[in-house]
């Protein structure tokens, strides 16, 4: 089959005559190319931004009430659900994702983001206080044209986070997927329109990062800009230097706390189940495993126990539970990790090289589930994101160490812990310096509940009503009633 062409979305349609260079697209299961994806020219961004501001500006937009917008998310839902397959089918290609996660969870949650976001439009509330002789208001408004930058790991559950409360609070969009996942954003954009959500509104502009998505977010007529990656790129700062607001959501190095009180069966489940899904490319999971000494070993016997129940292979097989590495570079990145572990001086219980697959998915980028055990603080799997299926075992004697080894990171985006100590749970929720914490679960999400990212891992804020406002403007204003009021010095 030949490969399929995929271009930058200008007004919801593909652009029959974007102007960029051409990159392949590969199916990391098989390495295979799927797609030529065409990148936007310098020119073709330019036109994007503006008709992403005249349809912002446009009677069409602007005379919606945020109810209208709200309804159009509701649409957008809407369609996902009824074009869910194809865009399983999408993904699945472009990311090598189980379709079982794929199925039940990615598209039901971007669904359920649209949802929430939609009833959100008209609920994005200002403050009147009272001011003596008057009325201090104090308001919010979108900014205009904002930029989203995406990564590859949730190629659409990515988009759709930022995309929904960036509408829902009445801007319009140029999102710019990795260049690694494009498939599923320009399907996003193309539905947006095909739903009624203005020509415009919804622009998805592809090509590399340091070319498209660094041209787009420092364009003067680009307000605000919504950055998920890497810490790396984020450091850079994009378009802080132009004083945009930039909402960062970055890297993480996240721990999951196991107290010998806890159960220790679920816990060991939870463990498996962050540290492996999604080939452990998922920002929130965790990639330390803290267990208290006591029962360290018997942990470590449990996490091996369900190891080898993990089905790694198939992304089309509803059995399969890990797909590959989605990117070639970050396969690399990941085993190389791997096999310099052992030199550091921790031990590889499980796992620890690439993993050979036959037929069809040999030439994907496939890396065996990984357990180190023995690491210690100051190592580089215990500090490093290594965004790959390695899970660090690391041991601790009292709480204080446990808090000390868990906040003795860089990052500082999500943790649980495990315990069957009431007074226990609440000085951990209090100690750890992370943006989420889960107690006695792990990786629960609901759009309502926010993720704001400490330390490198993000300036910014994810999800729930706050992401709403951190696409919008504030502003005040003091309204004077009282005509007797003393203005400046009074001089007659
Ligand atoms: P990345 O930083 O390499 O790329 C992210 C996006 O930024 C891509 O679209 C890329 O093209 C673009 N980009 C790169 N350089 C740029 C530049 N100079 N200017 C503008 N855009 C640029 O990250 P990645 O490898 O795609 O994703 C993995 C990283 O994302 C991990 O660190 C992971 O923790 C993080 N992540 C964080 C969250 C979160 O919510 N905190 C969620 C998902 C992923």
């Amino acid at each position: 089959m030949a490969p399929m062409r995929v271009a930058p979305v200008l007004d919801g349609k593909q652009m029959p005559d974007a102007g960029g260079r051409c990159l392949e697209v590969l199916n990391p299961a098989t390495g295979k190319v799927i797609a030529q994806q065409v990148c936007c020219s310098g020119d073709d961004l330019a036109r994007m931004v503006q008709s992403s501001q005249r349809a912002f500006r446009s009677a069409e937009w602007q005379k919606l009430t945020p109810a209208d917008r709200g309804v159009l998310l509701f649409r957008l839902a809407d369609a996902i659900d009824a074009e869910a397959e194809r865009l399983v089918e999408m993904e699945l290609l472009d990311s090598g994702k189980p379709i079982s996660q794929l199925r039940q969870v990615e598209l039901p949650f971007a669904a359920a983001l649209l949802r929430f976001y939609g009833g959100a439009a008209d609920k994005i509330e200002g403050a009147v206080k009272n001011t003596p002789g008057g009325l201090h208001i104090t308001m919010y408004q979108p900014y205009g044209v904002v930029a989203v930058i995406t990564p590859w790991n949730y190629p659409l559950v990515n988009a759709v986070m930022q995309v929904a409360p960036a509408l829902a609070a009445g801007n319009a969009v140029v999102v710019k997927p990795s260049e690694e996942t494009p498939l599923t954003t320009v399907a996003l954009g193309e539905l947006a329109a095909e739903v009624g959500i203005p020509a415009g509104i919804v622009n998805v502009a592809l090509g590399l990062g340091p070319e498209a998505g660094r041209d787009l977010v420092v364009h003067p007529q680009v307000k605000n800009v919504s950055f998920t990656g890497s810490t790396e790129v984020g450091q850079l700062g994009l378009a802080a230097d132009q004083m945009k607001p930039v909402n960062l959501e970055c890297g993480g190095k996240n721990a999951i706390v196991v107290f010998a009180d806890a159960d220790l069966d679920r816990a060991a489940e939870a463990a498996v189940f962050s540290g492996f899904t999604n080939c452990g490319q998922l920002c929130v999971s965790c990639s330390r495993c803290l267990v208290a000494e006591l029962i360290a070993d018997e942990f470590e016997q449990l996490l091996l126990g369900k190891l080898s129940k993990l089905k790694v292979g198939d992304p089309r097989d509803e059995a399969t539970h890990v797909g590959p590495m989605i990117t070639r570079p970050q396969y690399e990145k990941a085993l190389k990790y791997m096999q310099q572990a052992p030199k550091e001086g921790c031990t590889i219980l499980a796992g620890g090289g690439k993993l050979e697959l036959p037929g069809g998915l040999a030439g994907g980028f496939w890396l065996q589930p990984t357990l180190l055990s023995g690491v210690t603080e100051h190592m580089k799997v215990a500090q490093e994101e290594i965004f790959g299926p390695v899970l660090s075992i690391m041991r601790f004697a009292e709480e204080a160490d446990a808090v000390r080894i868990a906040n003795g990171v860089c990052y500082g985006l999500s943790g649980s812990v495990w315990t069957s100590n009431v007074e226990r749970v609440g000085r951990m929720v209090q100690a750890l310096d992370t943006g989420i914490i889960w107690v006695n679960t792990m990786l629960v999400g609901y759009p309502q509940i926010p993720v704001p990212p400490h330390k490198m891992s993000g300036t910014g804020i994810e999800l729930g009503m706050e992401a709403v406002l951190a696409f919008c403007q504030r502003k005040s204003a003091v309204i004077n009633s009282d005509q007797t009021a003393p203005v400046g010095w009074d001089l007659g």
